[in-house]
């Protein structure tokens, strides 16, 4: 197995993505684990959020590293929150208070226009100075529930509905999750690069 530490200090993600990345052969290390702490968000995009989270990461665990910065985009709020997904109700906000502000916001919203978007975008780096790190992204379509149902998942789980579900992606099992999601995806694209023949392998 092939190591790397994961960027990121959510436990919902680590759990996603180790499964994930375990049919390509890695065994993820949470960053956490290794007494790493988290680096400021200070990016405007997932790209350079993920980018920034990769290369703290790298440097301080000596390994290769594996960042996802991932939100969702509600096409009501113009697509908001996005970037700030982590943090609408505030600095440190709980999964569960980020939640139900979303769902206030969306107060009085009918059901036709609540459509809304997960996106990921993940950045694998095999040093914390790699020139040439390798980046992929997926979406995941969907609207907002009127309330939130479920336990699986994380974050905004037990709010989104994915299209052509009746479940929210809280009452999917995680593999039904993991088979579809925008996070499944980014990481599909990201392990096809990272095996094809060609794609430069040493920084
Ligand atoms: P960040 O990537 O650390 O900035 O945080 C992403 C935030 O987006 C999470 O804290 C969740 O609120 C939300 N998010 C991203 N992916 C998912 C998902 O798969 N399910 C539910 N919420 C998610």
């Amino acid at each position: 197995m092939k190591r790397a530490v994961l960027a990121s200090a959510n436990p919902g993600k680590l759990r996603e993505l180790a499964a994930l990345v375990a049919p390509a052969g890695y065994e993820l290390l949470s960053q956490t684990a290794l007494g790493i702490g988290s680096v400021a968000e200070t990016g405007t995009t997932f790209l350079e959020n993920a980018l920034l989270k990769a290369r703290h990461a790298a440097a301080a665990a000596h390994l290769p590293a594996l960042a996802d910065d991932s939100g969702i985009e509600v096409d009501a709020l113009g697509g908001r929150p996005g970037v700030r997904s982590a943090r609408i109700a505030g600095a440190g906000a709980s999964d569960a208070a980020n939640l139900a502000r979303l769902l206030e916001e969306l107060e009085g919203v009918a059901e036709p226009r609540r459509t809304a978007r997960y996106r990921c975008v993940v950045v694998f780096l095999r040093t914390a100075d790699d020139p040439a790190p390798l980046t992929a992204e997926g979406t995941w379509e969907g609207r907002i529930a009127l309330e939130a149902r479920g336990s699986g998942g994380f974050g905004y789980d037990p709010a989104f509905i994915p299209a052509g579900e009746r479940r929210t992606a809280a009452e999917l099992s995680a593999e039904e999750k993991n088979r579809v999601s925008h996070r499944a995806q980014a990481l599909a694209r990201l392990v096809a690069t990272l095996e094809s023949p060609g794609v430069y392998s040493r920084p």
